[in-house]
């Protein structure tokens, strides 16, 4: 007998309150969806779209207010690259009470 399990996959959606456009302020919501938006680099927000707008370190999604840092998976000091493989997008609060190495 064949069991069939459910092949759905499940999807967290970012949070969005009301009809969120471009420019209404809901910059994490449109760059992690787009990957681009005009308030956000293209570093943060090619970050934001891999990370499905969730802290790397807490896995709590960024709101607005809430501080980004691009952080240094591999320090660079001891070989990290500046580069996408090497970056992931924490929390301010996250970034300074982290301990990663
Ligand atoms: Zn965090």
């Amino acid at each position: 007998m064949l069991i069939q399990y459910s092949s759905t996959e499940i999807k967290r959606y970012v949070k969005v309150k009301g009809v969120a456009s471009p420019y209404n302020g809901d910059w994490i919501y449109w760059s992690s969806k787009m990957g681009v938006h005009p308030e956000v680099s293209t570093r943060v927000a090619t970050l934001l779209k891999r990370q499905k707008g969730i802290c790397a370190h807490c896995g709590n999604y960024f709101t607005d207010g809430n501080p980004i840092e691009v952080d240094h998976v591999i320090p660079t000091f001891i070989g990290g690259r500046n580069s996408y493989d090497n970056w992931q997008l924490l929390h301010r609060h996250c970034h300074d009470t982290a301990d990663f190495r």
